[in-house]
């Protein structure tokens, strides 16, 4: 991986990223296809920087796992950073748009969700976020009412509307914050949509929002 794969740049700014927040089961049908449910809060947890891939580099997949998995999402740039940020104010904190990976070892994840183990591995790996490039936020008026989608190999996979995402972009702002606090720099991955499945090597992965986000990858 490239040395400087942990900056971004949205239009202007370089921005270093900072932490990688990621929100599971965020779209009920998604859950559902999982054999889960969505709680009354959302459900949180964390990729190191190191799993960052920027869009042009090839998808390394894990040699230990024998199922990883696409997780298509919107991915929102913090800022502006904050403690307790109101869901009012929230948006303010958004420095810009992406759409991202959130590859997934699904059998490693299997073993951990039996064994009660940290998803840390199955979710964390090296290469396992790969990210288009942003857009500033003001070319998205509304969070919650973009679309995207995912193609393997020309084959339409997953297609979100962010209006069915459980919990918005600035409810999870909020809650992050008051948890963790958030600072310039840190990464929300927002959920997948259903449609997840397995990638092999040498598939090519297309993201895109249309008029505003687009991104491909190949499976190397
Ligand atoms: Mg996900």
């Amino acid at each position: 991986m490239s040395a400087g794969s942990s900056t971004i740049r949205i239009g202007s700014d370089a921005l270093r990223v900072a932490n990688v927040f990621c929100v599971g089961r965020n779209y009920l049908a998604h859950a559902q296809e999982m054999g889960s449910t969505i709680g009354p809060e959302p459900m949180v947890f964390l990729k190191p920087s190191s799993a960052l891939v920027m869009e042009g580099e090839p998808l390394v997949l894990p040699d230990w796992s024998r199922e990883v998995h696409h997780e298509a999402e919107l991915v929102v740039a913090i800022g502006r950073g904050g403690r307790n940020i109101a869901v009012a104010e929230a948006l303010g904190h958004v420095a810009g748009y992406a759409l991202g990976l959130d590859l997934t070892a699904r059998d490693v994840q299997a073993v951990a969700k039996k064994t009660g183990n940290p998803w840390t591995l199955a979710k964390g790996f090296a290469g396992s976020a790969p990210l288009s490039a942003f857009v500033p936020v003001g070319a998205v008026a509304d969070p919650q009412r973009l679309e995207f989608t995912l193609h393997r190999n020309g084959e339409l996979k997953q297609h979100a509307r962010t209006q069915d995402m459980a919990f918005g972009v600035a409810t999870l702002i909020a809650w992050i914050s008051a948890r963790f606090g958030l600072q310039e720099g840190d990464l929300i991955f927002t959920g997948t949509p259903e449609g997840v499945g397995p990638i092999v090597s040498g598939d090519a992965l297309v993201l895109d929002a249309p008029g505003l986000l687009h991104a491909e990858f190949r499976v190397a």
